[in-house]
């Protein structure tokens, strides 16, 4: 008789431990792995990410191979090869992580009809807490965070699906930083954050784990935790206003005149590519394209000096970093560039605008981090290297600095263009209109 064998597709969830896909997929006896190469997602995502996924697939393949089972991976059209494999193999069941974005839930309906008769089975196993799980006392989603991390920390995590109690590799590095995180992790000069996202982003560590794991940290793995409550916050958003990276969740600011045109295309250009004189957001731009990674303080900084200092869409922004990020995804990107623009719920109020040069001498105060990324203003002091048309020309020429020809002057005065934003940002407010969310009430 033939055995009945189930299918576990893994998509952003490449690891074997405390995986509820595959451990469903197991219980059905005979799982086959399967991972399924999309071009559509390959080719939008930036070198990174993509380079990410392709060595993440690869270690999952070691790992499965480290226990006699291959991995199948195919390329293609998830619809026609996941059924097709499914056929072929005679499969009772497909097992899956489910994803939260309206590209991946469509996706998942195309593969389930292809499906036919065999079963698409979606676990919860990318978040702590499945979206539908922390909700207000009326049973809705929270669009303030405070309430939403409070419940969120009391639900239960549930036992791990397996007993594997080694330190899965990417923690390493958290559990060393967990101690110091409170005090270092939002100086971008100090590697002071647990560099998790990228293994978040697909699946390589579980985020049940992680909090499993800095629970035992004290108060650093504390504050570790609450940061994963915003990831699982976004997420939970998403699902309910799947176009979040398209439409501002405070609808009345999307009356907002964005800049279009040459010259806004011309200072996107330079803010994309670290020019535009303020040495905290090249810094950040530089870091982000030659690494695929930035500190999340210089994220706030330059997603806000685009967005409040340039006036340009946040969904040109928010495009930009997505495609670049290693760890870019919908709803942390997207969420958190509302946040910076003050479009998203419990979002930075709109007339809060990032300093780029008060944050960068409060956050990098010697100036390391800037030194890094932009080496033509290392030999500057701790004070100029912040602001350098700040500086006497003549020092600045000491220095081998010609503002204007060695690194540019600054492309907008700051203390103007904050001005001129929250003019029309307030504009904008006149304009109110519906809620996507439909949970205004809900504060
Ligand atoms: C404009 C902007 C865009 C962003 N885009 C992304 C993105 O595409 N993908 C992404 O994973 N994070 C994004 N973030 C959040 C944050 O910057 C990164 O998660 C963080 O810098 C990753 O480094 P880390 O793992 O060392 O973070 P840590 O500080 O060590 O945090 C631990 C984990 O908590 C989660 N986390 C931390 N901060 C946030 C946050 N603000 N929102 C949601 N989750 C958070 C991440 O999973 C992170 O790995 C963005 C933030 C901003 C301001």
């Amino acid at each position: 008789m033939m055995q009945t064998c189930s299918i576990a597709w893994f998509r952003r969830d490449l690891r074997l431990s405390d995986n509820p896909a595959w451990s469903g997929a197991q219980d059905a006896a005979n799982a086959v792995p399967l991972v399924v190469r999309e071009p559509r997602l390959l080719d939008t995502a930036g070198p990174f990410r993509r380079r990410a996924f392709l060595d993440a697939v690869d270690a999952l393949g070691e790992s499965l191979a480290a226990t006699g089972v291959d991995l199948r991976i195919e390329s293609g059209d998830p619809t026609e090869i996941v059924a097709g494999v499914a056929a072929e193999i005679g499969a009772s069941a497909v097992h899956v992580n489910a994803d939260v974005t309206r590209w991946a839930t469509r996706r998942d309906d195309a593969v389930s009809a292809a499906l036919g008769a065999v079963p698409l089975h979606p676990h919860w196993g990318t978040l702590v807490h499945a979206p539908g799980t922390v909700l207000t006392k009326k049973g809705t989603l929270s669009r303030v965070f405070t309430p939403f991390h409070k419940q969120w920390q009391t639900l239960p995590l549930g036992e791990p699906l397996d007993l594997d109690e080694s330190v899965p590799e990417p923690l390493g590095t958290a559990v060393e930083r967990a101690g110091g995180y409170p005090a270092t992790r939002d100086l971008p000069g100090v590697a002071g954050t647990t560099d998790l996202s990228t293994a978040l982003r697909f699946g390589m560590v579980s985020a049940r784990a992680v909090v499993r794991r800095m629970l035992d940290e004290g108060d650093g793995g504390e504050a570790i935790v609450r940061q994963l409550a915003w990831r699982d916050w976004y997420a939970h958003i998403t699902l309910g206003a799947p176009d979040i990276d398209r439409v501002a969740l405070r609808s009345e600011f999307d009356a907002i005149p964005w800049e279009t045109g040459k010259d806004a295309d011309a200072a996107f250009a330079a803010w994309s590519e670290g020019r535009t004189g303020y040495p905290i957001v090249d810094a950040g731009m530089r870091q982000l394209r030659e690494t695929g990674w930035m500190h999340n303080r210089v994220r706030m900084i330059s997603a806000s000096f685009l967005v409040k200092d340039l006036l340009i869409d946040w969904r040109r922004g928010e495009r930009f970093f997505r495609h670049w990020l290693r760890d870019g995804d919908i709803p942390s990107n997207a969420g958190n560039w509302q946040w910076v623009a003050g479009t998203g719920p419990d979002a930075a109020p709109y007339f809060r605008v990032f300093n780029p040069v008060t944050q960068s001498r409060r956050f990098d105060p010697y100036g390391a981090y800037i030194r890094s990324w932009v080496p033509e203003l290392a030999g500057l002091d701790s004070r100029s290297i912040h602001a350098p048309w700040e500086a006497v020309p003549v020092d600045l020429a000491k220095m081998g600095v010609g503002l204007g020809v060695d690194y540019p002057t600054p492309i907008v005065d700051h203390a103007l263009a904050r001005e001129e934003t929250l003019r029309i940002y307030k504009a904008a407010l006149q304009n109110r209109t519906a809620d996507p969310l439909g949970t205004s009430a809900e504060k």
